[in-house]
């Protein structure tokens, strides 16, 4: 008889699937979480509790009211607080054993191949398309496996990337979709189950991916209102600029500032062209002339006409109260300056 012992990983070591030596794969395992809103959490708080050695989250974000109705991880009392710092404190609270690291930044192509450090995998939780082609740019150039999830409505998709093995998102989807015309939460919503369903199927495939088992090849698109699950078989193209021709673009953009409107937020995010680290304690003293102030250890809140900005040490700002590109660049220039 095997000797009994507690274990928190007990139900998933006597499965077949994982065993003994599976959870000491997992623990000895890395991945980035890219984005932790609703996909990225539930991702997050799958791979934590099974065990999954090290755990970093990159997101740009801060928890906000509407964020509640599907973003598993935060509670009412985290709403103005980076979602980075509020899920990883939350993870560490469900499994102490697990190295969880927050960076509150915009993963874009200044920082992401740095913020990709020694992961083994990369979990997508992010919102637009531009990061997704970035993560695949990433993943395609180190030869890390990723896998990509989206949900919007009533519905969701995933697909694994595990370069020279699978196609990749540039395979896929050639052409990046134009700006406007892929439906997002922010105008037509998203029912709370699904991110919750398509993270669970990363997660899975992140786990099989990791302990070397078989794993996807298709493009899997599952509606839940009508349970309509479809597998796409998606074939490695060997004109594709990104894994054929190795042309990695969207990693090797022009470093510039950058604009973008938050999905389903009414806001705006300016990314500068160079990061640098801001003193925090320094711009609230210029600011406290023009308007009220708020600072925290990790960013400065300042009322600004009809916008709330939020500016991030690495000199980064959120412009709540807008939509309006080029308002929120001018704004920035005012207030934070360049
Ligand atoms: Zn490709």
């Amino acid at each position: 008889m095997p000797k009994k012992r507690v274990n928190r990983y007990a139900r998933q070591i006597i499965l077949e699937e994982i065993g003994e030596d599976g959870q000491k794969v997992l623990g000895r395992s890395s991945a980035l979480i890219v984005g932790c809103g609703a996909l990225g959490g539930v991702i997050a708080d799958h791979l934590t509790r099974a065990g999954v050695g090290k755990i970093t989250i990159v997101d740009r974000d801060i928890i906000a009211l509407e964020n509640l109705q599907r973003q598993i991880l935060f509670d009412e009392s985290d709403i103005g607080i980076p979602k980075a710092v509020a899920a990883s404190k939350k993870l560490q609270q469900i499994n102490s054993e697990v190295v969880i690291e927050a960076i509150v930044k915009d993963f874009n192509p200044n920082n992401a191949e740095k913020t990709l450090g020694s992961a083994n995998i990369i979990l997508d939780g992010t919102d637009n398309m531009e990061t997704r082609y970035l993560i695949n740019d990433v993943s395609v150039k180190n030869e890390i496996p990723w896998v990509y999830g989206g949900a919007v409505s009533t519905y969701g998709m995933s697909m694994n990337v595990v370069p020279k093995k699978t196609a990749c998102l540039s395979c896929a989807f050639p052409h990046m979709p134009k700006a406007g015309s892929l439906p997002t939460c922010d105008t037509v919503g998203v029912l709370n189950t699904v991110p919750s369903i398509i993270a669970s199927i990363q997660a899975t495939e992140a786990l099989k991916i990791l302990l070397k088992k078989e794993y996807s090849h298709d493009l899997i698109v599952y509606d839940v209102w009508g349970h309509d699950f479809k597998r796409i078989k998606i074939k490695r193209s060997s004109n594709c600029k990104c894994c054929a021709e190795l042309d990695f673009e969207y990693l090797n953009a022009e470093k510039m500032e950058v604009a973008t409107t938050l999905c389903g937020s009414n806001s705006v995010q300016i990314t500068p062209a160079v990061e640098g680290e801001v003193s925090l304690e320094r711009l609230a003293k210029r600011l406290k002339n023009a308007g009220d102030v708020t600072l925290s250890p990790v960013h400065l809140i300042f009322e600004a006409e009809e916008v709330t900005i939020s500016v991030f040490k690495d000199g980064r700002a959120i412009l709540k109260g807008t939509d309006d590109e080029t308002l929120a660049k001018s704004l920035y220039a005012k207030y934070i300056g360049n």
